[in-house]
Formats: structure tokens, C-alpha cells, sequence
């Protein structure tokens, strides 16, 4: 039995605008929770108008926040630190009742966004600048310095972390934030804007608009943004690019993934079967980082048993939540029907799976994993985004690399094996901006970046960490020469 209550009233979605929560004025959409099917949100959109509204005050709000030291910038996340720890639960609930997470997934997910927020605060302490006397009496110095506006346009499998990757940061740089979450959970987001009210942040610094394409483009139109982040399919993420870079604006797009996992015959069958498992099933495979693939090289089968058994043992609502919408659990299902009819065997069948007691109505989907995968197929090639793993079997290490770097996508790649030179091996030649060495999902842990490369990611940089500083911030280089150093030299 699930420990999830989805509410029986839904919750009006509105738009935090200068410290204060407004409807919408544009197209309407339901949230529907993957638990149950049922509408647990309701709300409009915002159109140019609105947009224009937001982004205005949020320019005028960021002068203030920008000339604030940032140290005292650090403060009101120190506070909001205290606020998410408190509040995880309540917060974690909301995610689960609309994403359809487990809520051990949900409180993860926040974890990892606090985490990015203990770096955003370290800011004051890892961030001094630089300042060097280069000649006599001459001094190049750093300043770091906001760009103003920014826009973050986030995606639906993770409401809470995958906007903390970028609010502190961003905003303890000095920037204001536009937040547009994605409509089908945009819930989460009333209770992170609450947090930020309650932790100090002046208002105007923050502004969530709600909404689809038509709020998405009027915020990258807006003359006031200067730089677009985006985390969302690569479909999406190319066309974000792309009309962000037409305006000249700096953008980071992160997109799509279809991760591999080299599986060799040495690789210790527990670390494996539970890696490899937890990693095409954890958040119902709904994970950019997820694996997708795996390249079973030479008699790996007692690995692929224990990854077998692990899944089976699974039980949906419990160990394992649901799946986005109706329209997901359909495409997975025909997925799959398809990879069969490709040839390939269908050795645990998650479309037998049974919906938890009282959750009939809800979107689900078992673990299930293909064997015999061609390298060419649909279930090797797609990005799937379920519980869906693809065995393809393969004679070498050489030949599961080619597969690997001939795929369009560069998330993650990681390797289950015992041989720290064959490991090596992989983590060389892999074509993936993240890869792990028997870790199913190699996410970077702050102050390391989180970022892919190919399909991936359009743009340059990583989102979070050391290397997303430059992303939100401009390096001023200031030269200095006072009166006491005269004469001229090489410089003047
Ligand atoms: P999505 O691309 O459908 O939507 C992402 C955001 O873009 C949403 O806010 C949505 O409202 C907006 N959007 C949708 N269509 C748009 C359009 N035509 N023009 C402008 N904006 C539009 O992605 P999703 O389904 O919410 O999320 C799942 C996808 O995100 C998967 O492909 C997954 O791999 C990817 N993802 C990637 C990462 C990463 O770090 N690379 C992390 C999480 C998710």
C-alpha cells in the first residue's frame, strides 16, 4: 500500500510576480496526479502581457539585489536552508502527489537541491575574486558581476531538484530569476516560491510564471532576460536554443538522454544486479541519468539474472511510483510491443504489472527488460523515459563502444566491472559528458558539475557547480594604476 494521499480539491496554480501570487490570464491546464489520474491543479498561463509584467519588476528588483553584498545575499539562503530541511515532508508530498514519485525519491531530490544550495552559500567563502599587482603599481583584478534577469524553463520529472540546480546559484550571484516549472507539475513550485518569500528574498528577486509554449517564448522574447537555462527533452532544448541564440542571448539548453551501461563478465553480480536495477526503475526510469541501454559484453548472464530478480522484486506504489501521464504509459507500452515484434525477448514484462490498491486509475508500468536487443532498433536508439531497459548483447568492450559513441545523446555512461584497467577503458572512450564506474546513475555530487555533451546539451558550460558560475555571472577585469607609479612602460 502506498503511502501517497492524493487531495480530492485542486489547487489553483498562480503566477509569483513582485511577492505576490496572480492568476493567470491565458491558456487553461490541469495538473492530473500519476497516482490516482485525477485533476489536482488548476490554471491559466501567462501571455506577453503578464510576462511583461513580471519581467519588469523582476528587473527593477535585481539593481537592489545585485548592489547587496554577497555575503548578506548568502544569508537569505542560509535561511531558506533551514526552511527546505523543515518543510522537506510537506514539500516532498506535493512532488510525489503530482510526479508520481515515491516520496524516498521526492525527499532525495529536494536533498540534492539543498546540497546545491550549501554550495550557493559557500559562494562567500570559495568566491573572493582575484586581485594581482601584474606591473608596478599596476593591478588587474575579478570582479564577478550579475547579467540581471535570467530565465530557468524546467521539465516534469523533477519539480524540486531540477530547479535547485540553478535558483541559488543564480541567485545568490546577484541575478534575478524567472522560474516558467513545467505544467504538468507546477505545484511544487508554490511551496519553493513560499520558501524563498519566508527566507527574506526581497520581491521582485524571484518570479514563477506558469504556463506552456506561449509563456516559454514570451519570457525568451523579453528584452529585460539575458540568459535562458533549460533542462527538457532535446526536441525542446534545440528549439530553446535556438531562439534564445537568434536574440543573442546566452543559453544553456540541457536536453534528452539514452544512457548506456557496459556490463562485463568480471563485475560482482550484487553491486550489479542492484545498480543496474535501481538505475532503469528508480523514479519509474523517468531520469535523464537513467539507464537505458545495457551492453552486455561476453557470458554476463548471472549479473542479468541478478538485475532480473531485483526488478521483479519491485512493488509499484511502494518501491517504484508512476509514470507521467496516460499518453507515456501508452507510448511504453506500444514501445515495447514494438521492440518484440523487432525481434527482441521480453524477459520481465512490467505490462502485466498490477496498479496498487487505490490507485486504479493511476499510470502505471512494471519494470521490464528486453534481451536481444538489436544495436539498431527503436528500444537501442529512443529515448523511452520509463522503466524500460535494453539488453543488447555484444563479444567486446570495442564493440560496446562503438554502440556507445554512435548514439545521438552524451548524458551518462557508466561500467560494472572489477578490472580498474578495462574500467578505465570504458570511461575513456565513452562519449558521455557524466560517467560512473559501478554507480548505475553517475550523478555529480556538488562542487562537481552536472552537464552531458552531443544531443544532450546545447550550449556551453555545465548547470550546476564550479562550471555553471560563468554561465550566470560576468567576469569583469578592472586595471588599476594610481598616482604613485608614474612613469610609463610596455602597458601604457
Ligand atoms: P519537455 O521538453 O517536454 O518540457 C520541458 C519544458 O519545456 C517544460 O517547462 C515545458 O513547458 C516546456 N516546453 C514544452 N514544449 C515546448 C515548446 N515547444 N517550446 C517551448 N517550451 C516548451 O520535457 P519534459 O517531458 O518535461 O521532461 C522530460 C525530458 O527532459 C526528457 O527528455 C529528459 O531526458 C529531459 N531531462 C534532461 C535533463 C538533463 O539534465 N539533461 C534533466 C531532466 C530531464
Amino acid at each position: 500500500m502506498s503511502d501517497i494521499q492524493v487531495p480530492e480539491k485542486p489547487t489553483e496554480v498562480t503566477h509569483l510576480i513582485k511577492g505576490k501570487w496572480e492568476a493567470g490570464n491565458s491558456e487553461s491546464y490541469s495538473v492530473h496526479s500519476p497516482y490516482s489520474g485525477s485533476i489536482v491543479g488548476e490554471g491559466k498561463g501567462a501571455d506577453s502581457s503578464l510576462v511583461d509584467k513580471a519581467v519588469t519588476a523582476a528587473n527593477e528588483a535585481q539593481k537592489a539585489w545585485a548592489n547587496t553584498p554577497l555575503k548578506e545575499r548568502t544569508g537569505v539562503m542560509f535561511k531558506l536552508r533551514e526552511i527546505l530541511l523543515r518543510d522537506i515532508d510537506k514539500i516532498a508530498k506535493v512532488v510525489s502527489v503530482e510526479n508520481g514519485k515515491t516520496l524516498g525519491e521526492s525527499k532525495a531530490g529536494i536533498m540534492k537541491g539543498v546540497e546545491v544550495l550549501e554550495y550557493a552559500i559557500s559562494l562567500q567563502n570559495l568566491d573572493s575574486g582575484a586581485k594581482m599587482e601584474v606591473s608596478r603599481g599596476v593591478f588587474c583584478e575579478y570582479r564577478r558581476e550579475p547579467l540581471g534577469v535570467i530565465a530557468n524553463i524546467t521539465p516534469f520529472n523533477f519539480p524540486a531538484m531540477v530547479p535547485m540546480w540553478t535558483l541559488p546559484i543564480a541567485i545568490t550571484l546577484g541575478n534575478s530569476y524567472v522560474w516558467k516549472p513545467s505544467e504538468k507539475t507546477p505545484l511544487t513550485s508554490l511551496y519553493i516560491g513560499e520558501a524563498f518569500k519566508e527566507a527574506g528574498l526581497p520581491n521582485g528577486v524571484l518570479t514563477i510564471l506558469n504556463g506552456g509554449v506561449e509563456t516559454v517564448n514570451a519570457i525568451i522574447d523579453h528584452p529585460f532576460v539575458k540568459a535562458i537555462g533549460f533542462v527538457g527533452s532535446s526536441k525542446v532544448a534545440k528549439l530553446v536554443y535556438s531562439r534564445a541564440a537568434a536574440l543573442g542571448k546566452r543559453v544553456l539548453a540541457l536536453g534528452g538522454a539514452k544512457n548506456h551501461i557496459v556490463l562485463l563478465p568480471d563485475a560482482d553480480p550484487e553491486i550489479a544486479g542492484r545498480g543496474i536495477s535501481d538505475s532503469f526503475t528508480g523514479c519509474a526510469g523517468q531520469r535523464c541519468m537513467a539507464a537505458s541501454v545495457l551492453l552486455a559484453v561476453g557470458d554476463t548472464q548471472k549479473q542479468i539474472d541478478a538485475i532480473v530478480t531485483r526488478a521483479k522484486s519491485l512493488t509499484l506504489g511502494k518501491d517504484m511510483g508512476a509514470i507521467i501521464t496516460k499518453e507515456q504509459v501508452d507510448f511504453l507500452n506500444q514501445a515495447i510491443t514494438r521492440a518484440e515484434e523487432a525481434g527482441a525477448k521480453v524477459i520481465l514484462d512490467g505490462r502485466d504489472a498490477t496498479a496498487p490498491k487505490g490507485f486504479e486509475g493511476g499510470y502505471w508500468l512494471g519494470p521490464t527488460i528486453l534481451d536481444g536487443v538489436d544495436p539498431g532498433s527503436e528500444a537501442s536508439k529512443v529515448e523511452l523515459f520509463g522503466p524500460v531497459i535494453s539488453i543488447v548483447r555484444v563479444e567486446s568492450i570495442s564493440e560496446a563502444m562503438k554502440i556507445e559513441n554512435e548514439n545521438e545523446y552524451g548524458n551518462a555512461c557508466s561500467v560494472f566491472t572489477t578490472n580498474g584497467a578495462l574500467a578505465e577503458k570504458v570511461v575513456s572512450s565513452a562519449s558521455a559528458g557524466m560517467v560512473g564506474v559501478n554507480i548505475g546513475v553517475p550523478v555529480p555530487r556538488e562542487p562537481f558539475s552536472f552537464g552531458g555533451v552531443n544531443h544532450s546539451k546545447f550550449g556551453h558550460g555545465d548547470i550546476t557547480g564550479t562550471n555553471s558560475l560563468n554561465f550566470w555571472s560576468d567576469m569583469k577585469k578592472v586595471t588599476t594604476k594610481w598616482e604613485s607609479q608614474k612613469d610609463s612602460n610596455w602597458m601604457s
